[in-house]
């Protein structure tokens, strides 16, 4: 099996007659209906990245935690929950999401570097599958919690195996300078310690080393340390019975080549399958990522000294990934033509520089008015926007086929106003 790499693969979006589409539908004929900027994802991408998954580890004992956090959107959520998924979430918002779209409590697990104690209630609360503890303090603190709960926490640890992911900085979060896990020489002691607390229940370890992997290498060398460790643990006589492999692999967001699916499962079975261990993986970005696209209009287009811009309806509140990690996001006109390619930079109207999605990207013309789509945008989009320069949060929708939801209304001005409230000083005229 081949496929032409690139964005569009296995989106769930293509050109049909030259129109872009979300598999039947039309991305102008949403655009007439909802206004842009909004947001767009395919069933049909979603689901068939979900199931690749699920194919590519059918023989190995493995449970599929969609990394709520990549897009939260109910809809999104509940499309991977009706497949089996379960939820990897980072917070009390994300369990609740993930509860509310039908995903059963005994698939979710609770990552995080600082959960609070009213997280570790509530989540205890609902009968959660697993707790990833990435530090003493946090298990002690877990611990007393359960004890008072009078339950016992399913804890895994998170392990910082010490190694690069060979990503963006902001996103590598395995090496021993990074905030998370529990470094890998402290963690038989601090199992031994788990397996001895009272509201603790330890059952493995976990790791997660960074996001948009490319290459199996540093998944291979953390993987290699965890067996290791599997194995040193045992024969200290401490029980585990299951691991988590957190996520990170990558997408093409232009020209990447991230691993095929079968050799990421047949990497995990060759270092685990003797091991007897049941298994957890935390995809977020490879289940959502090339399955949605943000598409704008063009506000305005204009001539500089030196270049042109294209300035759009959408901005960095919008899409914070391009001036957050310099992320390469392809811009292409959601109505195709055969014009020639000239530079441009792509901007948003925001008042920051860093509001720009491109810079001397090479595109056809554009005209005020024309729909732009900038694809790949399921992942760490709508569900990092803010409503930053008092912009309305974008509408979310889903296409299924020949027909489409909007899963996430328009903000109105009245909403994101009635956010706020006045104090008495100044609601009430009489006192000044
Ligand atoms: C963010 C995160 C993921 C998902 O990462 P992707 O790169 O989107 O696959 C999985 N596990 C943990 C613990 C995370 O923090």
């Amino acid at each position: 099996m081949s496929e032409s790499p690139g964005p569009l693969s296995g989106s769930g979006f293509a050109y049909r007659n030259g129109a872009l589409c979300a598999e039947g539908v039309a991305l102008a004929d949403i655009a007439a209906a909802v206004v842009t900027p909004f947001y767009c994802y395919s069933t049909a991408g979603l689901e068939g990245h979900y199931q690749a998954y699920a194919a590519a580890f059918a023989d190995q004992r493995a449970t599929i935690c969609y990394a709520v956090k990549a897009s939260s959107n109910l809809a999104i959520i509940g499309t991977f929950a009706r497949l089996g998924a379960g939820a990897d979430v980072v917070s009390e918002g994300e369990l609740r999401r993930a509860l509310a779209a039908g995903v059963p409590p005994q698939r979710i697990v609770f990552s995080g570097v600082g959960k609070t104690r009213a997280e570790m209630e509530f989540a205890l609360e609902t009968g959660i599958h697993q707790i990833n503890v990435e530090s003493v303090p946090e298990l002690d603190a877990l611990n007393a919690v359960a004890v008072a709960m009078n339950r016992r926490a399913p804890v895994m640890l998170r392990v910082n195996p010490d190694v690069d992911a060979l990503t963006h900085a902001k996103i590598s979060t395995g090496k021993s300078e990074n905030k998370f896990g529990i470094d890998l020489a402290h963690i038989a002691g601090v199992a031994r310690r788990a397996a001895d607390m009272p509201g603790i229940e330890f059952a493995g370890l976990a790791v997660h080393i960074g996001s948009q992997l490319t290459d199996l290498a540093p998944f291979r060398l953390a993987f290699t340390k965890l067996a290791e460790l599997v194995a040193a643990l045992r024969a200290d006589g401490i029980a585990l019975s299951r691991l988590d492999l957190g996520g990170g692999l990558g997408i093409a967001y232009r020209d990447e080549s991230p691993p095929p699916l079968a050799d990421y499962a047949a990497m995990v079975k060759g270092i685990f399958g003797n091991l007897g261990v049941a298994l957890a993986l935390e995809p977020g970005r490879s289940l959502v990522g090339n399955a949605g696209v943000l598409v704008a209009s063009a506000v305005a287009v204009k001539e500089g000294l030196t270049r042109r811009f294209l300035i759009l309806d959408a901005a960095m509140n919008d899409l914070i990934r391009p001036t957050l990690y310099e992320a390469w996001h392809e811009i292409v006109p959601v109505i195709a033509g055969s014009r020639e390619a000239v530079p441009v930079d792509v901007v948003g109207p925001v008042c920051e520089t860093g509001d720009t999605f491109a810079t001397q990207r090479m595109l056809p013309p554009i005209a005020v008015g024309e729909l732009v789509a900038i694809l790949s945008a399921g992942a760490y989009g709508a569900a990092m926007s803010s409503t930053y320069n008092s912009r309305p949060l974008v509408p979310e929708v889903l296409v299924r086929g020949s027909e489409y939801a909007v899963i996430r209304p328009r903000q109105s001005y009245a909403e994101l106003l009635a956010q706020d409230r006045l104090p008495d000083w100044l609601d009430d005229p009489e006192r000044v």
